[in-house]
């Protein structure tokens, strides 16, 4: 409600209950048994929770609705420097993450784990992968967590994908330097279908891609902005139309911007 910015926002994060705990105990995340678990194979644990750590999944983390789990890449690694890449075989440039040692750091991320794939996926971010889409986060939020393996430089060693039979998850066809944004992207979306994490469990289930058409448009007040109104059926009280009239909308919206979308329903 753009016009009563007075009234507090009911997910705000500094609307906590008034408590005699200190403030160090109260910002421990809370442990709830059997919540939802990431865990990533980062050589950048500093970049999580990133914006995960904002908004709704920020919350949902702070309640311990779900739980984020960085583990390290460089302790695995070798020598002084805890060297964990090496040249491409074959020549070529840039370096390629060892098998041995993302071996190993797959092994802790695996402690603890149930061994079937459906209920604890273990993917590799990667940009030949298959990409991400919402049926995706749907099968990742329904299990009980996810390993996810960041990749830098020119990518992983292939033997350590191959002996553990990870599957290789997309963002989009484009080169990002890691797998860290991708990580963080594909879990926000995974995370805010768990249950509770949002606020109105309902606005899953219209938005775009969850019945294979993308989301009308949207519109708040003012009614009148810059001499523009809000399509007057939404303003009419009339749910039936309402509800017409925002059919049409996304079927028009699909159709135009997502051919392979509308043909997939069709088909
Ligand atoms: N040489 C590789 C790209 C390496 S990019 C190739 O051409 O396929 C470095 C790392 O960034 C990858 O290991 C992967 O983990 C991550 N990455 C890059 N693009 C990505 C994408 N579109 N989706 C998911 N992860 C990606």
């Amino acid at each position: 409600m753009a016009e009563t910015p007075e009234k507090p926002k009911s997910h705000g994060r500094l609307k906590v209950q008034v408590t005699a705990v200190p403030r160090d105990l109260m910002e421990e995340p809370r442990h709830i048994k059997g919540a939802w678990v990431a865990r990533i194979v980062t050589l950048f644990p500093e970049a999580f929770p990133g914006t995960l750590g904002l908004s709704l999944t920020g919350k949902a983390l702070d309640q311990g609705l779900w739980r984020l789990e960085p583990i390290d890449l460089r302790p695995f690694g070798e020598g002084k420097h805890r060297t964990v890449d090496d040249t491409p075989a074959g020549g070529g440039a840039g370096m390629v993450l060892r098998a041995d040692i993302v071996h190993r750091a797959l092994r802790q991320a695996a402690i603890g784990t149930p061994a079937d794939r459906a209920r604890w996926p273990i993917v590799y971010l990667s940009p030949r992968g298959k990409p991400f889409d919402q049926a995706r986060a749907r099968d990742w939020a329904a299990a009980d967590g996810i390993t996810l393996l960041c990749g830098r430089f020119e990518g992983v060693d292939q033997r350590v994908l191959d002996h553990w039979g990870i599957e290789e998850v997309s963002l989009g066809d484009f080169v990002l330097t890691g797998g860290e944004i991708a990580a963080q992207a594909m879990l926000d979306a995974t995370v805010r279908l768990l249950p509770n994490v949002l606020g109105n469990a309902a606005s899953t289930e219209e938005e775009s891609f969850s019945d294979g058409l993308l989301e009308h448009p949207q519109f708040t007040r003012p009614t009148l902005w810059e001499g523009r109104e809000i399509p007057a059926v939404l303003m009419s009280g009339h749910h039936g139309q309402i509800a017409k009239w925002r059919r049409a909308e996304s079927e028009r919206l699909t159709a135009e911007r997502r051919p392979d979308l509308w043909e997939k329903r069709k088909g």
